[in-house]
């Protein structure tokens, strides 16, 4: 059994009050360790070993931080095959995910930030004539909160650490109570990169205690937060009146609009990748296919055809596409959105039941048969509302403006995919279509400089490249008189 400890200063330990949770296997449905149940008093003690670092962090040369996100990335990349093995049990995504996408881009991360940091720019305002010149100063905040989601989990985690540390803050950090297990494996080699201790603290426990606790902290002046739309309502009701700066990445219901003139066989392929990687839970999955009139049968045939085929498996056996989804409570949830779905009328094309055990030791695990629907209506529950699973539902359009119609009629905003192989009529749609993301012909392909984050229910704010060093820095501009 693992037993998970809280970073606070240079020290492992339990959560003040002794208390543990249970970690669970999904696969399996098997306990397989326990974490710190940490409450407000190890956020404060987290926050005095932050608060006793920042000073010497904060000034210390960009190069020098610089140095140790490198060291870290190159310690995640010689334990990548112990890691890839960690987030597949902790989560239940194919172990070939997790070595291909979750862990690179956790090393990766953590090196960008650290070149990041070395070239990051600021302005300075010259008039003509000059007798002033004004330049902006950007200072680290302070002692900032990073809370992360259980669907990527190391990936995620890094990408809100590594620029806030890179920036001069030092971190307390949170990783999802349900799949903490990289976020200590992690713990356990930040020393060793050189991270003065203190610089980053990580704590575990449930969102409404610890999770709170770093939200509503007097002194924690930053809050990056990836998760839940409904979470993050809340965390902007208790940050906002205190005037915290805030990144919310939140939840999607993203559009996939697939075009007559599409490549068919690539928009084909693609979207059931878009609408079933990692069992649908990732918040860049398409969960709403929009197709034109003209292809719709042939489309959705082909598609059914392909999915109909797709099953679950045991996630740590090295061909599996499909694992288990995260949580017996994330599973009921699924259920209950295809059984709603059915109830609004949906006509079920494939899929809609909780899918056999793939084998012995998988028999208490939890897995959904990918599932998809036809005819519900826009603004049914299942066309409103992020299942964050694999449930997709087909729907007909048979203008542009129909489809961008279709596409914007969700509370959400977070990223959508257009298959066309015309250029104009892409553009057009894309700057039509409510989101952060647009992604023509291609899906989650990410350039870690681009801004990356959403608009309506989606989140506020923008992550990646310059966008997060300037959240996580606060600017002052200098006018200095030269006459
Ligand atoms: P969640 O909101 O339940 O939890 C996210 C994190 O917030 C966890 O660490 C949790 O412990 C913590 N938390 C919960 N309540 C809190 C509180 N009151 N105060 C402070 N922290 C609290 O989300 P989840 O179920 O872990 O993740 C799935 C959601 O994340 C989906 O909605 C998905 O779309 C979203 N997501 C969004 C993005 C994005 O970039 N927009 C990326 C990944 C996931």
């Amino acid at each position: 059994m693992l037993q998970l400890l809280n970073l606070i200063g240079s020290e492992l330990k339990p959560a003040n009050d002794g208390e543990w949770l249970d970690q669970i296997e999904p696969a399996t449905g098997e306990i397989t360790g326990r974490l710190p149940r940490s409450k407000a008093s190890d956020v404060d003690q987290a926050y005095a070993a932050a608060a006793q670092a920042f000073p010497t962090w904060s000034t210390t040369p960009v190069e020098g931080r610089a140095a140790c996100l490198r060291k870290l990335a190159q310690l995640i990349s010689h334990n990548s095959a112990q890691l890839a093995e960690a987030e597949s049990r902790d989560n239940g995504k194919p172990i070939s995910l997790a070595q291909s996408v979750d862990i690179p881009r956790a090393e990766q991360n953590l090196a960008f930030f650290a070149s990041a940091i070395e070239q990051f720019p600021s302005e300075a305002h010259i008039p003509a004539g000059p007798s002033h010149i004004n330049y902006t100063h950007r200072k680290p905040i302070g002692v900032v909160g990073c809370i992360s989601p259980w669907n990527l989990p190391l990936y995620l985690f890094t990408w809100k650490i590594a620029p806030a540390l890179a920036a001069g803050n030092c971190v307390i950090a949170k990783p999802s109570e349900i799949t903490p297990v990289t976020a200590w494996m992690l713990s356990q080699w930040v020393l060793e990169a050189g991270f003065p201790p203190g610089v980053l603290n990580i704590v575990h426990g449930l969102g409404p205690e610890v999770g709170q606790a770093i939200v509503s902290h007097p002194s924690i002046k930053a809050i990056s937060f990836t998760g839940g739309t409904v979470t993050g309502a809340h965390i902007a009701r208790t940050a906002g009146p205190m005037f915290k700066k805030m990144s919310l990445e939140l939840g999607g219901k993203n559009p996939a609009i697939i075009f007559a003139d599409c490549d068919f066989e690539k928009a084909l392929q693609t979207t059931i990748r878009s609408s079933f990687a990692n069992q649908g839970q990732i918040c860049l999955c398409s969960s709403r296919i929009l197709i034109e009139d003209s292809i719709y049968d042939r489309f959705r045939d082909a598609l059914i055809e392909k999915v109909g085929r797709m099953q679950p498996n045991d996630p740590m056996i090295p061909g599996t596409k499909m694992g288990a989804v995260v949580s017996l409570a994330h599973r009921d949830k699924i259920m209950e959105h295809i059984q709603s779905a059915q109830a609004e009328g949906a006509t079920l094309l494939c899929g809609g039941s909780i899918a056999d055990a793939p084998n012995a030791r998988c028999e208490g695990g939890y897995f959904v048969q990918p599932t998809v629907f036809e005819d519900a209506g826009p603004e049914c529950r299942i066309n409103q509302e992020e299942v964050f699973g694999p449930v997709i539902t087909l729907q007909r359009f048979h203008t542009e403006n129909e489809a961008v119609q279709l596409a914007n009629s969700s509370p959400f905003g977070l990223a959508c995919t257009i298959w066309t192989q015309h250029i104009g009529k892409a553009h057009r749609v894309a700057a039509g279509v409510e989101s952060g993301i647009a992604w023509i012909n291609c899906w989650l392909v990410r350039d870690l400089r681009t801004p990356f984050g959403g608009v309506k229910d989606s989140g506020v704010g923008r992550e990646g490249g310059w966008n997060a060093l300037q959240f996580f820095t606060e600017p002052q501009n200098v006018c200095v008189s030269i006459t």
